[in-house]
């Protein structure tokens, strides 16, 4: 029986400071796929680890359908997990290891038959009298997902599963997982710290940032409607690019966008979600731009909702199908902390009640050049570095815009862009999206 898991405002405290995960609520429905997604060290194996009953909840409740389950043994959830390292009995045939759940629940019984028809199921029936050392990785894998499989788990609990297997049979066993899962509609928490992954399986996807959940929506909801900066930079490849922006609302005449030597000037009438921006006059924003939002060509070729700026070509990085164009348009990268380890050295500081100058500091040998924070973060943001405007850090391409494989563009050229205003993100100096409002982003429905 497939189960309902619920955790209510979970919180894990290794020691005395390591807070792993904070105040962490989600509910998965029976039957449902959830993709807990992050860096590395963001909390997501101490959440599954939490559900699975492997580690202790030191605050908040656990759920299952709808039952408080806290205190119940992993044995007692009736779970199967997954890992990364396949975690197999080497001493053990693959049949024995399918089959080695199933006998655990009852000693005497005959299992062969489950153990037959999951090995077809997953396609390894030929293997089953080997030995897990005599098998490929793809192989290995399929016989941990049949030992989880064999015994009808009331959930999945998959951790980082596919991270050890080389890209194409990630591919194919990312597919294979999907279709799996679907078709014994059990519930399934798989943490991945692969965007691409989670997105591709995912009914729905929760992103975590040092043990603090920041959004759980669909794929297609966290990609278009990030709630933050971190989750705009963490979702799709290429990253979206982030700018560092004013906003110009002049009394008289058209609001624009700084972006430090060229602006954006927004359509007018105004749209509603660029009315809002009218109370940031000012004020440093991020603005977020992927890179559907941005195409090279000159300003005559302009379609409706399209402005012009242009670039200097700093660098082009061919990708065979598409080439992505490194660009310096004259504005400034905001940097968004905490993309690769979730454990930044900033947030450490800042845990400890450094003072933004030091961070500033700090920062600034991270990046070798020099720092400035973004207005002064809310007592619960963290704070989004930029790189000053008065000494630019080494590199100096500023926006990414992809073009086809055969666009021959000369380093140190400059590039006419058009930026269709409504793909056009923007964020406030606490990294929360601003706008566009979820009503108006094209094509989805909410
Ligand atoms: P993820 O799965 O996202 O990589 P983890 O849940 O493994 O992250 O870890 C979250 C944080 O908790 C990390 O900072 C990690 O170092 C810390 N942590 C995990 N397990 C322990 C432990 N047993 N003792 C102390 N700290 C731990």
């Amino acid at each position: 029986m497939t189960r309902a898991i619920s955790l209510r405002s979970v919180s894990k405290t290794y020691g005395r400071s390591t807070r792993a995960v904070d105040r962490f609520s989600l509910t998965v429905q029976p039957g449902e796929f959830v993709v807990l997604l992050g860096p590395s060290g963001c909390g997501k194996s101490t959440v599954l680890r939490m559900i699975a009953g492997l580690e202790q909840i030191s605050e908040g409740d656990l759920l299952l359908d709808g039952e408080p389950a806290n205190e119940l043994s992993p044995r007692e959830r009736g779970m199967a997990m997954v890992f990364q390292n396949f975690a197999l009995y080497p001493n053990m045939t693959n049949r024995d290891n399918i089959g080695f759940p199933l006998k655990l629940e009852n000693s005497r019984a005959d299992n062969s038959e489950r153990v037959e028809a999951t090995a077809r199921m997953l396609g390894i029936e030929t293997v089953l009298d080997r030995y897990p050392g005599q098998l490929s990785g793809g192989e290995r894998q399929r016989v941990a997902m049949g030992r989880a499989i064999s015994r009808r788990p009331s959930a999945f609990l998959m951790d980082e599963p596919l991270s050890n297997l080389d890209a194409k049979l990630r591919n194919h066993l990312r597919a294979e997982i999907s279709q799996l899962t679907r078709d014994l509609g059990v519930t399934t928490v798989y943490v991945t710290h692969d965007q691409a992954e989670a997105m591709s399986l995912g009914d729905r996807v929760a992103v975590m940032r040092g043990g603090v959940l920041q959004q759980v929506s669909t794929p297609r909801e966290v990609y278009a409607t990030p709630e933050n900066v971190f989750v705009a930079a963490f979702i799709g490849t290429p990253r979206i690019n982030l700018l560092q922006a004013v906003v110009h609302a002049p009394l008289e005449g058209r609001m624009s966008i700084d972006l430090g030597r060229q602006r954006l000037p927004l359509p007018e009438p105004l749209s509603p979600d660029h009315q809002l921006l009218r109370i940031q006059q000012g004020r440093r924003i991020i603005v977020g731009l992927r890179s559907e939002a941005v195409r090279i060509a000159p300003p005559s070729h302009a379609r409706a909702g399209e402005v012009a700026l242009s670039g200097l070509v700093q660098h082009v990085e061919y990708q065979g199908h598409e080439a992505l164009v490194h660009l310096d348009t004259g504005s400034h990268a905001a940097v968004v902390p905490d993309l690769e380890s979730a454990r930044p050295q900033a947030e450490q500081h800042r845990r400890r009640g450094g003072s933004v100058s030091m961070l500033g500091r700090l920062k600034q040998r991270a990046v070798g050049g020099s720092v400035a924070v973004l207005d002064e973060p809310g007592p619960d943001q963290p704070p989004y570095v930029v790189r000053s405007p008065d000494r630019p850090a080494v590199t100096t391409s500023d926006l990414v815009v992809r073009t086809g494989p055969d666009m021959r563009l000369r380093r140190g050229g400059q590039v006419p862009l058009l930026v269709d205003l409504a793909h056009l993100y923007v964020f406030d100096h606490s990294g929360r999206r601003i706008c566009p409002l979820p009503k108006d982003i094209p094509g989805l429905d909410v």
